[in-house]
Protein backbone atom coordinates (compact mmCIF):
# COMPACT_ATOMS: atom_id res chain seq x y z
CA UNK A 1 0.00 0.00 0.00
CA UNK A 2 1.16 3.51 -0.57
CA UNK A 3 2.60 5.46 2.40
CA UNK A 4 0.29 8.12 3.37
CA UNK A 5 0.64 11.81 3.70
CA UNK A 6 0.88 13.04 6.86
CA UNK A 7 -0.75 16.68 7.95
CA UNK A 8 0.23 18.48 10.87
CA UNK A 9 -1.16 20.37 13.48
CA UNK A 10 1.48 23.30 14.87
CA UNK A 11 0.38 24.34 18.59
CA UNK A 12 1.86 21.65 21.08
CA UNK A 13 2.60 19.36 17.92
CA UNK A 14 5.69 20.77 16.39
CA UNK A 15 6.33 23.59 18.98
CA UNK A 16 5.57 24.14 22.56
CA UNK A 17 2.74 26.81 22.68
CA UNK A 18 3.84 27.82 26.09
CA UNK A 19 7.02 29.41 24.49
CA UNK A 20 4.54 31.31 22.08
CA UNK A 21 2.74 33.05 24.98
CA UNK A 22 6.09 33.94 27.00
CA UNK A 23 7.34 35.47 23.26
CA UNK A 24 4.23 37.55 23.55
CA UNK A 25 4.36 38.53 26.92
CA UNK A 26 8.01 39.34 26.56
CA UNK A 27 7.53 41.63 23.97
CA UNK A 28 4.64 43.26 25.73
CA UNK A 29 6.69 43.43 29.16
CA UNK A 30 9.28 46.14 26.74
CA UNK A 31 6.72 48.14 26.02
CA UNK A 32 5.37 48.39 29.56
CA UNK A 33 8.80 48.95 30.90
CA UNK A 34 9.20 51.82 28.56
CA UNK A 35 6.01 53.56 29.43
CA UNK A 36 5.74 53.40 32.96
CA UNK A 37 9.40 53.94 33.51
CA UNK A 38 10.21 53.09 36.79
CA UNK A 39 9.93 49.57 36.35
CA UNK A 40 12.06 47.14 34.93
CA UNK A 41 10.84 44.67 32.44
CA UNK A 42 12.09 41.58 33.66
CA UNK A 43 10.16 42.55 36.77
CA UNK A 44 7.08 43.23 34.70
CA UNK A 45 7.93 39.81 32.87
CA UNK A 46 7.61 38.16 35.81
CA UNK A 47 4.47 39.24 37.50
CA UNK A 48 2.72 38.50 34.28
CA UNK A 49 3.74 34.61 34.56
CA UNK A 50 2.58 35.02 37.94
CA UNK A 51 -0.92 36.39 36.72
CA UNK A 52 -1.44 33.74 33.79
CA UNK A 53 -0.19 30.85 36.36
CA UNK A 54 -3.29 32.04 38.59
CA UNK A 55 -5.81 33.35 36.59
CA UNK A 56 -5.44 32.08 33.16
CA UNK A 57 -4.29 34.46 29.73
CA UNK A 58 -7.25 35.91 29.16
CA UNK A 59 -6.56 38.83 31.95
CA UNK A 60 -3.30 39.11 31.88
CA UNK A 61 -3.21 42.66 30.52
CA UNK A 62 -5.49 44.17 32.25
CA UNK A 63 -4.17 42.63 35.75
CA UNK A 64 -0.59 43.89 35.23
CA UNK A 65 -1.16 46.98 34.54
CA UNK A 66 -3.50 47.55 37.08
CA UNK A 67 -0.47 46.14 39.65
CA UNK A 68 1.86 48.06 38.70
CA UNK A 69 -0.47 51.18 38.09
CA UNK A 70 0.16 51.80 34.36
CA UNK A 71 -2.89 53.83 33.57
CA UNK A 72 -1.94 55.83 30.49
CA UNK A 73 -1.59 52.29 28.37
CA UNK A 74 -4.54 50.82 25.90
CA UNK A 75 -5.07 47.15 26.87
CA UNK A 76 -6.11 46.97 22.74
CA UNK A 77 -2.65 48.04 21.85
CA UNK A 78 -0.90 45.58 24.03
CA UNK A 79 -3.14 42.77 22.76
CA UNK A 80 -2.22 44.19 19.35
CA UNK A 81 1.42 43.98 20.01
CA UNK A 82 1.12 40.09 21.61
CA UNK A 83 -0.66 39.06 18.45
CA UNK A 84 1.62 40.59 15.96
CA UNK A 85 5.00 40.08 17.19
CA UNK A 86 7.53 37.89 15.74
CA UNK A 87 7.91 35.32 18.36
CA UNK A 88 10.90 33.44 19.29
CA UNK A 89 10.23 30.13 19.60
CA UNK A 90 11.48 26.52 18.56
CA UNK A 91 11.11 23.41 17.21
CA UNK A 92 10.83 20.55 19.57
CA UNK A 93 13.78 18.01 18.51
CA UNK A 94 11.83 15.26 17.56
CA UNK A 95 10.17 17.75 14.83
CA UNK A 96 13.64 18.97 13.56
CA UNK A 97 14.49 15.45 13.17
CA UNK A 98 11.25 14.22 11.57
CA UNK A 99 10.64 17.43 9.33
CA UNK A 100 14.24 16.19 8.30
CA UNK A 101 13.40 12.94 7.47
CA UNK A 102 10.55 13.75 5.54
CA UNK A 103 12.24 16.28 3.10
CA UNK A 104 15.53 13.47 2.76
CA UNK A 105 12.86 11.06 1.90
CA UNK A 106 11.44 13.71 -0.27
CA UNK A 107 8.15 13.20 1.37
CA UNK A 108 5.17 15.90 0.84
CA UNK A 109 3.79 17.41 3.74
CA UNK A 110 0.73 19.71 5.44
CA UNK A 111 0.09 20.96 8.01
CA UNK A 112 -3.21 22.84 9.32
CA UNK A 113 -3.71 25.25 12.24
CA UNK A 114 -6.36 26.76 13.83
CA UNK A 115 -5.64 31.05 15.10
CA UNK A 116 -5.70 33.90 14.25
CA UNK A 117 -3.65 34.10 10.63
CA UNK A 118 -1.33 37.20 11.26
CA UNK A 119 -0.25 34.96 14.66
CA UNK A 120 -0.11 31.69 13.12
CA UNK A 121 1.85 33.24 9.89
CA UNK A 122 4.10 34.73 12.23
CA UNK A 123 4.96 30.84 14.05
CA UNK A 124 5.25 29.67 10.19
CA UNK A 125 7.89 32.23 9.68
CA UNK A 126 9.71 32.19 13.33
CA UNK A 127 10.08 28.34 12.57
CA UNK A 128 10.67 28.52 8.60
CA UNK A 129 8.45 25.85 8.11
CA UNK A 130 7.56 26.95 4.89
CA UNK A 131 10.83 25.09 3.62
CA UNK A 132 9.82 22.06 5.35
CA UNK A 133 5.84 22.06 4.44
CA UNK A 134 4.46 22.20 1.42
CA UNK A 135 0.73 22.75 1.45
CA UNK A 136 0.18 25.22 5.15
CA UNK A 137 -3.62 25.62 5.62
CA UNK A 138 -4.04 28.53 8.20
CA UNK A 139 -7.88 27.95 8.29
CA UNK A 140 -8.17 31.92 9.36
CA UNK A 141 -7.30 32.85 5.90
CA UNK A 142 -10.11 30.52 4.52
CA UNK A 143 -13.10 32.83 5.88
CA UNK A 144 -12.37 33.66 9.26
CA UNK A 145 -13.13 31.35 12.59
CA UNK A 146 -16.15 29.64 10.99
CA UNK A 147 -13.43 28.16 9.03
CA UNK A 148 -11.27 26.64 12.40
CA UNK A 149 -11.02 23.21 13.25
CA UNK A 150 -13.16 21.09 13.69
CA UNK A 151 -14.96 22.91 10.15
CA UNK A 152 -14.03 20.20 7.13
CA UNK A 153 -12.63 23.28 4.91
CA UNK A 154 -9.24 23.40 6.20
CA UNK A 155 -8.56 19.61 5.67
CA UNK A 156 -10.27 19.34 2.71
CA UNK A 157 -8.26 22.43 2.05
CA UNK A 158 -4.92 20.65 2.42
CA UNK A 159 -6.17 17.40 0.96
CA UNK A 160 -6.86 19.74 -2.41
CA UNK A 161 -3.12 21.08 -2.22
CA UNK A 162 -1.50 17.71 -1.84
CA UNK A 163 -3.53 16.38 -4.62
CA UNK A 164 -4.65 13.00 -2.11
CA UNK A 165 -7.71 11.61 -0.96
CA UNK A 166 -8.35 11.49 2.42
CA UNK A 167 -7.78 8.06 3.11
CA UNK A 168 -4.58 8.83 1.96
CA UNK A 169 -3.57 11.17 4.39
CA UNK A 170 -2.71 11.22 8.44
CA UNK A 171 -3.98 13.85 10.66
CA UNK A 172 -1.66 14.28 13.24
CA UNK A 173 -2.90 16.71 16.36
CA UNK A 174 -2.66 17.45 20.54
CA UNK A 175 -6.03 18.35 20.85
CA UNK A 176 -8.41 15.54 20.86
CA UNK A 177 -11.27 18.56 21.37
CA UNK A 178 -11.18 19.45 17.88
CA UNK A 179 -8.16 17.72 15.97
CA UNK A 180 -9.82 14.39 15.13
CA UNK A 181 -13.74 13.79 15.03
CA UNK A 182 -13.92 16.26 11.61
CA UNK A 183 -10.91 14.12 10.21
CA UNK A 184 -11.73 10.89 11.13
CA UNK A 185 -15.47 11.78 9.82
CA UNK A 186 -13.70 12.80 6.44
CA UNK A 187 -11.91 9.48 6.21
CA UNK A 188 -8.35 10.68 7.60
CA UNK A 189 -6.11 8.02 9.48
CA UNK A 190 -5.75 10.02 12.92
CA UNK A 191 -2.85 10.23 15.69
CA UNK A 192 -2.27 12.13 18.87
CA UNK A 193 0.65 13.81 20.19
CA UNK A 194 1.44 13.70 23.95
CA UNK A 195 3.72 16.29 24.76
CA UNK A 196 5.73 16.80 28.58
CA UNK A 197 3.66 20.61 28.41
CA UNK A 198 0.56 21.89 27.05
CA UNK A 199 -3.12 22.95 27.69
CA UNK A 200 -4.59 19.38 26.44
CA UNK A 201 -2.35 16.59 27.27
CA UNK A 202 -4.85 15.06 30.02
CA UNK A 203 -8.11 15.70 28.53
CA UNK A 204 -10.53 12.47 27.92
CA UNK A 205 -13.17 12.54 25.49
CA UNK A 206 -15.46 10.70 23.97
CA UNK A 207 -14.65 7.82 21.57
CA UNK A 208 -16.06 10.30 19.11
CA UNK A 209 -13.21 12.37 19.34
CA UNK A 210 -10.41 10.45 20.03
CA UNK A 211 -7.60 9.48 17.58
CA UNK A 212 -7.01 6.07 16.23
CA UNK A 213 -3.49 5.94 18.00
CA UNK A 214 -1.60 7.70 20.53
CA UNK A 215 2.38 8.72 20.23
CA UNK A 216 5.11 10.71 21.84
CA UNK A 217 7.02 11.20 19.32
CA UNK A 218 6.82 12.56 15.60
CA UNK A 219 9.94 9.86 15.27
CA UNK A 220 7.32 6.85 15.93
CA UNK A 221 5.68 8.03 12.38
CA UNK A 222 9.04 7.21 10.75
CA UNK A 223 9.32 3.63 12.53
CA UNK A 224 5.45 3.10 11.81
MG1 LIG B 1 -2.43 22.04 18.73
Amino acid sequence: MKEKTIILDLDDTLYCEHDYVKSGFAVVANFLAAEAKQQDHLVIYKKMIEIWMEHGRGKVFDLVCSFFSIEQVDIHQLVQLYRTHLPSITLYDDAVAFLNNQIERGVPLGLVTNGLSVMQWNKVKALKLTSYIDAIVVADDLGGQAFWKPSPTPYLKALEILQITAQEAIYVGDNPNLDFITAKKLGLETVRIIRDHGDHMNSNVPPLYQADRQIYSLLELIDG
